[in-house]
């Protein structure tokens, strides 16, 4: 009987905590940041504190997680492959962004049984992760194409290790395994991207050898020919299913065979 007029009290105390939250908590949001208000973080002390008016500079250590260096392992890097050193008659092809999500194009890659890597931006995977947990399902592996696709090249080292490493956590979030090859938007990048790739755990940054789209292979070579280790990049776009099966088609005819680019790079 105690025990139950004991918790009543408590209730009734916890009762006017929640009045009281409700009352205070949307005033600090709001003085916070006016656009933010609608947040479910605005019950974070570090949101509420920057409302205080006695916030005077102060150098107490700030305790936020794992600071950004400002720079990179001196001297580090990581291999960019165009083309990937081997020697098996063997083709990769690559799918990158995650805009267009055809249930077909699950099917197709199980069916076929097509080893592909996707290069995914975090933030439009984030949008489906089921649908990409399907495609892995189907065989495919999942890698990191920065968090919002960002232009790599000239970034300062801070911003383009968010983009690798962060993009790299959120897949690991979202599919269960975190990349370890790394595709710069546009195949752009320079030494900071590499060393940024190489400090977030990546082995190697790819680039690509011949392009598909609406079912047309573009080479970048003379010969118009595939060569054992090529890259091949597609999008997940509506032409998914010819661009496959015109990159399966360029292998072929080339005498090689589709590989699994994470056996080799
Ligand atoms: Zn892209």
């Amino acid at each position: 009987m105690e025990a139950r007029g004991e918790m009543r009290l408590r209730t009734a105390r916890r009762g006017w905590w929640v009045v009281l939250a409700a009352v205070i908590l949307p005033v600090a949001g709001c003085s916070a940041s006016g656009a933010g208000a609608a947040s479910p973080t605005v019950t974070s002390p570090s949101h509420v504190s920057p409302a205080s008016p006695s916030a005077s500079p102060s150098p107490s250590p700030s305790p936020s997680p794992s600071p950004v260096p400002t720079a990179g392992t001196p001297g580090a890097t990581v291999p960019v492959y165009y083309r990937v050193p081997v020697t098996k008659p063997v083709a990769f092809i690559t799918i990158d962004d995650g805009y267009s999500r055809a249930e077909s194009s699950i099917a197709l890659v199980k069916s076929r049984k097509v080893p592909v890597s996707l290069f995914l931006i975090s933030h439009v995977a984030a949008d489906d992760p089921a649908y990409f947990r399907r495609m892995q399902a189907a065989g495919a592996v999942v890698e990191a194409h920065t968090l919002d696709h960002a232009e790599m090249k000239r970034m300062p080292y801070p911003r383009q290790r968010q983009e690798i490493c962060g993009s790299a956590d959120k897949l690991a979030q979202l599919v269960g395994k975190r990349p370890t090859l790394f595709r710069p938007p546009f195949g752009d990048f320079d030494g900071t991207t590499l060393q940024a790739a190489h400090d977030c755990g990546m082995k190697a940054v790819i680039h690509w050898r011949a392009t598909v789209d609406n079912g047309i292979v573009r080479y970048q070579s003379p010969t118009k020919k595939l060569k054992a280790g090529d890259i091949v990049l597609m999008h997940f776009r509506p032409s998914f299913t010819a661009d496959l099966n015109a990159a399966l088609a360029a292998i072929q005819s080339a005498g090689l065979t589709p590989a699994l680019l994470e056996d080799y790079a």
